[in-house]
């Protein structure tokens, strides 16, 4: 089956599962080469894309879909906002650390509680794999950590 098709489905089971409000919402993706993610999640104007860097293709399905899990929090967010709200909220992402934390760290914790926090750990793991230890915790400032994510799990 082809990579993109295998993720539509991935992402259809999800939200079935656990993302009732992205039901009736059609989410396009596309294989890109993102520079300092290994996902992205993006409204324009009332179009959903999830991006998905090549990486992924031979990945572990479950890796997948802690990636996949946590964009789908991120669109759930982005559903809430209109275009004015969008467009501040990316220029904050890209200007503030700390808010991009906020974001992020939020975003990771409703993963988990959602019941995909196992799934997280294993695509950061993974992610640590391929970046080197000193670059993922450089990339995971603002995410997070391991250790963090296992501790909510057990608190589940
Ligand atoms: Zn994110």
């Amino acid at each position: 089956m082809d990579n993109i098709k295998k993720y539509g489905q991935l992402v259809k089971t999800l939200i079935k599962k656990s993302f009732p409000s992205l039901k009736k919402i059609r989410i396009g993706i596309k294989e890109k080469k993102l520079r300092k993610s290994s996902m992205k999640a993006i409204k324009i104007f009332d179009c959903y894309y999830i991006l998905i860097h090549p990486y992924f293709r031979n990945k572990s399905r479950k890796a997948i879909i802690g990636a996949l899990a946590h964009e789908l929090c991120h669109l759930e967010d982005l559903k809430k906002k209109n275009f004015l709200q969008l467009i501040t909220d990316s220029i904050r992402y890209i200007l503030s650390k700390k808010h991009k934390q906020k974001i992020e760290r939020k975003t990771d914790i409703r993963t988990v509680q959602k019941g995909y926090g196992k799934e997280l750990l294993l695509q950061r793991k993974l992610r640590e794999k391929m970046l080197g230890k000193k670059l993922f915790k450089k990339r995971s400032e603002c995410y997070l950590s391991n250790e963090e994510i296992s501790k909510r799990i057990k608190k589940k």
